[in-house]
């Protein structure tokens, strides 16, 4: 508790010393079910879920997510991992506003950005919105999801879950209609999965990175999509240059706190791949068991050996790919 008190104080300095438009410092609400509520800004809330895996406990909540409150209603970024999940996300909403919830945003293809899209459509009354390629991941992807989180949420906490998809769908960028704050969402690319968008707030400069940020854990590369996550994440930096992050999973960060978690972790990956190449690294799993990624130790879940050995093999795959 105390190391959490002295991270978001040292993100309150951070701000004030970056000259920041919204000096406000988060504030932490008490936990509501599976998530922690963390105020970033008078209209803007993250939902910081558990750093593990899905589990009965957690209802796939095991991601970071949020809301913005506009004047004439709320924005949900990313709908749970399942319909319970959904639920308690909507608890942690109502604790703050009692405006109704129009929008749900899916930053994603991922399980816990859309499994909870039926409840928000069917009881909640809101307009679902994706980016085009994440509505193609989710359709692809999403009997496979289905079944997954069954097994790992359990038949109790995944009863009633549904796949429904978005109702609207942009390529490139789409600002929402909500009133009292711009929102814009912004297509990443393709980043941990290839349909991840950005919720962009460009007057207080705080962004929802969805899955293309992953803060204090250990991140998973998809096969093919290494490259194209080190180009989103130079774009965040180099483009939005937001001063607030909420990222997909862990806690609402700055920039460079971001970056180095995630893009710092990817070039890593990348460079060590490039340089046991040339060294005479034979294959990607050569690539993997010589690659020091220890430096990378304090992330939550590095000990999953077979977990980060993966991800050096898929970012070695890309890199010899590259050379041929
Ligand atoms: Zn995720």
């Amino acid at each position: 508790m105390r190391r959490k008190a002295f991270l978001h104080g040292a993100l309150a300095v951070l701000v004030f010393l970056m000259g920041c438009a919204h000096p406000t410092p988060s504030t932490t609400l008490p936990d509501t079910g599976t998530f922690k509520t963390v105020k970033v800004h008078e209209r803007v809330y993250a939902l910081v879920g558990e750093l593990g895996q899905r589990s009965p406990s957690n209802l796939g909540n095991n991601m970071t997510a949020g809301f913005i409150i506009g004047d004439d209603g709320v924005v949900v970024i990313d709908t749970s991992g399942s319909r319970a999940g959904a639920e308690v996300m909507v608890k942690a909403i109502r604790a703050v506003t009692d405006k109704p919830i129009r929008w749900a945003v899916n930053t994603g293809g991922q399980d816990h950005r859309w499994l909870g899209n039926d409840y928000f459509r069917s009881v909640q009354g809101a307009r679902i919105i994706a980016a085009e390629e994440g509505l193609k991941d989710q359709r692809a992807r999403g009997f496979q999801q289905m079944e997954m989180a069954r097994r790992n949420i359990g038949e109790a906490g995944f009863a009633g879950t549904k796949e429904v998809h978005a109702d609207t769908t942009f390529k490139g960028r789409h600002r929402l209609d909500v009133k009292g704050v711009q929102v814009e969402l912004i297509y990443t690319g393709g980043a941990h999965t290839g349909g991840d968008l950005w919720v962009w707030l460009p007057a207080e400069r705080i962004v929802f990175a969805g899955d293309s940020v992953f803060a204090e854990r250990l991140l998973g590369i998809q096969p093919g999509l290494g490259f194209q996550w080190i180009a989103a994440l130079e774009r965040l930096r180099d483009e939005l240059k937001p001063v607030t992050v909420i990222p997909g999973h862990g806690n609402v960060t700055t920039l460079d706190k971001a970056l180095k978690d995630s893009l710092g972790y990817l070039l890593m990956l990348r460079d060590g791949s490039r340089k046991l190449i040339v060294d005479g690294a034979f294959d990607p799993v050569e690539v993997a068991e010589k690659l020091d990624q220890s430096a990378f130790s304090y992330l939550a879940n590095f000990d999953d050996k077979r977990f980060r050995g993966q991800n050096a093999v898929r970012m070695a795959e890309e890199v010899f790919a590259l050379q041929k």
